[in-house]
């Protein structure tokens, strides 16, 4: 570590009172080894912009790691780093499938990812699969969670399994994710799933970043009661009945014919497209590879009829607004004015004293006069 790194210690931020670090006497390296030297770089010891670049254009995991980490972190020097990784990656992405996978809790999501996955790195290319829940705001069966779900996948070379950031508001996730994407791809990623889990309104969010939209079900359960809402159906390009073995085959059938009825009765879809309900099971392995042969067709069918790039280009200007409005908002709750000041106003609408437009309008003129 030179000097001036150590002068630079990101300890001797004023914000760690009380902590100092003085520059030592420069020791020799301990080990030439390239890897061995990546390894003992303590991950707050940033790297120039081009190593994570190279590193990713190069696939190596650990470097796409840190700069999905980057991207995950609310320091605003990581930011700054992070988006300077992503413009550089830019140009390299993009050539991708993109997968947005939902269902409810238990519907077997993870069994049928590691089923899928393993499909495709066996037999397509190389595969990242992403989440876009905020950990915090998981029920139970959160895939990503908890590696240890998707054994194959998890030790595959060809595969990278990254958790949901595990804290944020949805669209803050949400825009983590996209971005990793990107990354991803750069790194040679040519398969992108994200999984949401299909109670909330991620899955709006999910829609906006990928191509084909894959939803699970369960047959004999009632939509109440897998909470899906109709809206969520009609995003769907394909249903996939799952858990269509042992004494569920048949009510499986049944299910895929009543779906396949309901799905039909939706508007058509821009695509072009025409969504599909099959029956499959995860754990048996069984309409895994139609479930691909589908998507592969999608893709066959947008990229002809030109909707494929269309979509990709309405969601980037989606993605570009819906980055307006997060950092606006982010700047303007992190004001250290605004933040002295909306408790009062806060206290005056509970009363009754204010209206809540009022309110608001004066923080928000207060706000602007300070910008
Ligand atoms: P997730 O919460 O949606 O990720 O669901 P999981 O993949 O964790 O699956 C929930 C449970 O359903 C687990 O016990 C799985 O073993 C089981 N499961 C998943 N897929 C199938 C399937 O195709 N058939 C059967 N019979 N069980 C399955």
């Amino acid at each position: 570590m030179s000097k001036k790194e150590i002068y630079q210690h990101i300890e001797n931020n004023a914000v760690f009172k009380g902590l100092k670090v003085n520059s030592g006497i420069q020791q020799p390296e301990p080990v030439n080894h390239e890897s061995v030297k990546r390894f003992l770089n303590k991950s707050r010891n940033l790297l120039p912009v081009n190593d994570y670049v190279t590193g990713i254009l190069n696939g190596d995991i650990t470097l796409l790691s840190k700069a999905v980490t980057l991207v995950e972190s609310a320091n605003a020097k990581h930011q700054q780093l992070a988006q300077d990784i992503i413009t550089q990656c830019l140009p390299h992405s993009g050539k991708s499938i993109r997968v947005g996978i939902t269902g409810v809790p238990g519907v077997g999501k993870s069994t049928f990812i590691e089923a899928l996955g393993s499909y495709i790195t066996r037999h397509h290319g190389k595969l990242a699969v992403l989440a876009i829940d905020p950990s915090s705001e998981r029920t139970r069966g959160s895939i990503l969670g908890d590696k240890t779900r998707m054994e194959e996948l998890s030790v595959d070379k060809n595969a990278y399994i990254r958790p949901s950031p595990s804290a944020g508001s949805l669209g803050g996730v949400a825009r983590k994710t996209r971005e990793t994407i990107i990354l991803c791809e750069a790194a040679g990623f040519d398969h992108i799933f994200i999984e949401t889990v299909g109670v909330g309104q991620s899955e709006t969010a999910v829609h906006s970043m990928t191509d084909f939209f894959l939803l699970l079900m369960l047959a004999g359960a009632g939509d109440e009661l897998q909470g899906i809402k109709r809206g969520i159906m009609e995003m769907a390009d394909t249903i996939a009945i799952n858990k269509a073995d042992g004494n569920n085959i048949e009510k499986a059938q049944l299910a895929r014919i009543q779906y396949n009825n309901a799905i039909h009765l939706f508007p058509k879809k821009e695509s072009g497209w025409d969504p599909i309900v099959l029956a499959c099971s995860a754990s048996q392995k069984t309409g895994i590879s139609e479930i691909w042969d589908i998507i592969e067709k999608y893709k066959e069918l947008t990229i002809q009829n030109g909707y494929f790039k269309i979509k990709r280009t309405q969601q980037a200007t989606y993605w570009m607004h819906e980055t307006i409005q997060e950092q606006l908002k982010r700047n303007f709750y992190n004001d250290h004015d605004i933040k002295l000041k909306i408790k009062d106003l806060e206290n005056l609408v509970l009363e009754d004293k204010l209206s809540s437009f009022v309110a608001a309008g004066r923080l928000l003129e207060m706000y602007w006069k300070m910008k």
